[in-house]
């Protein structure tokens, strides 16, 4: 399948496994035309999967294509400081995908409960957040003192920007979920220091595995931390939609 994560122009074969990916996670339609893919967003609009542009981290934020949501690899396994600067897997978001698939629609949102406490989300993450409770239910019975490193929960959908930015912040679509905030570490409240991983500010391990395990990422795997920040983002944790290491 890496074969056909080749960038883009002049390959007339199956769509690249990160478009692939986004069709079957985000509902978009891959389509070519005149040797490009792009991914088709219902009736209307297209996003081109590679634009062809070579950016900065900073202009990848602001101004991305598909392929660049893909450009740093989402990493699973032992908690650890990111030392690279802007090793931000799952930050570069296509602002255009995200409102196609989970929309802005408030009829689209359900109230669940998340260890007894009650928050919005998007019916989409329902599912694979329950799973993710139950995981986390056989674990804070095994191990109680962990309940409070989740509880209580920061919040789940809230329409807001990122801080001191301009973009949407994924909480704005109902797909993230914030622990307690009072046992977490965020880049902006730390200036130029690194995440302590092995802190009680930091989830165990085993927190972290539940929600990987079910799609969703982790904060704490950025460089700019944030690690009561969990983001149902599928595509970075399936290792088929992954673009082989050569091609970046
Ligand atoms: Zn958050």
């Amino acid at each position: 399948m890496g074969l056909f994560a080749a960038s883009d122009a002049g390959f007339a074969g199956a769509p690249p496994a990160p478009l692939l990916c986004l069709q079957r996670y985000y509902g978009v339609q891959p389509v070519l035309e005149t040797d490009h893919w792009f991914a088709r967003l219902g009736q209307g609009q297209r996003l081109p999967y590679d634009d062809g542009r070579k950016k900065t981290f900073a202009q990848a934020l602001a101004e991305p294509d598909l392929q660049d949501m893909f450009s740093l690899p989402y990493r699973r396994g032992p908690t650890t400081a990111i030392h690279s600067e802007n090793d931000d897997p799952g930050r570069v978001r296509v602002d255009s995908l995200f409102k196609f698939t989970y929309g802005s629609n408030r009829a689209a949102l359900r109230r669940v409960e998340f260890l007894g406490q009650k928050i919005l989300v998007h019916s989409r993450i329902v599912g694979p957040l329950a799973r993710v409770e139950e995981r986390l239910r056989v674990l804070v019975a095994a191990h109680p003192e962990l309940r409070q490193t989740i509880l209580p929960l920061g919040g789940a959908f809230t329409r807001r920007k990122i801080a001191g930015t301009d973009r949407t912040s994924a909480h704005s679509y109902g797909i993230a979920l914030d622990i307690n905030p009072k046992r977490s570490d965020y880049w902006r409240w730390r200036h130029g220091q690194d995440l302590r991983p092995q802190s009680d500010r930091t989830p165990a391990q085993a927190i972290v595995d539940a929600f990987e395990q079910e799609g969703f990422i982790w904060g704490g795997r950025w460089y700019h931390f944030d690690t009561m920040h969990f983001e149902y983002r599928p595509e970075l944790l399936d290792p088929s939609c992954s673009v082989p290491a050569e091609l970046h």
